[in-house]
C-alpha cells in the first residue's frame, strides 16, 4: 500500500458512509453514550483507524470520536503522554546534573 497522506486516509474512513452526528454527540453522557458506542463500532472496522487516531492526538482534536476514541479517552491519553515526557525530562536532568 502506498504511503497515505492526510487527504488519503480521510477519504478511506468508514465514517464517510455513516451518520456524522454519531461521531459528534453533544456530550459524553446520557443518550450520547449510545451514539459514541455506535461510532466506535464503526471505527473498529475502519482500515485507517490508526492514522485517524494519530492525527487526532497530534492535532489536539478535542471534540468527537476519532480513531475509535472519545474526547475523554483522548484527553487521558494526552495527559498520560505528558506525564511520561515529564518523567523522562526529569530523569535526563538528574543524569545530567550528576557529578561526573
Ligand atoms: S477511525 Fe473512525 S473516525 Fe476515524 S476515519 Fe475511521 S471511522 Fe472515521
Amino acid at each position: 500500500m502506498p504511503t497515505t497522506g492526510l487527504a488519503d486516509w480521510r477519504s478511506q474512513g468508514a465514517c464517510l458512509r455513516a451518520d456524522p452526528e454519531l461521531f459528534f454527540p453533544l456530550s459524553e453522557r446520557g443518550p450520547a453514550d449510545t451514539q459514541i458506542a455506535r461510532a466506535k463500532r464503526i471505527c473498529a472496522g475502519c482500515k485507517v483507524r490508526l492514522a485517524c487516531l494519530e492525527f487526532a492526538l497530534a492535532s489536539g482534536e478535542a471534540h468527537g470520536v476519532w480513531g475509535g476514541t472519545s474526547e475523554g479517552e483522548r484527553a487521558r491519553i494526552r495527559a498520560r503522554d505528558r506525564a511520561r515526557r515529564s518523567r523522562r525530562q526529569a530523569t535526563r536532568r538528574l543524569v545530567a546534573d550528576r557529578p561526573g
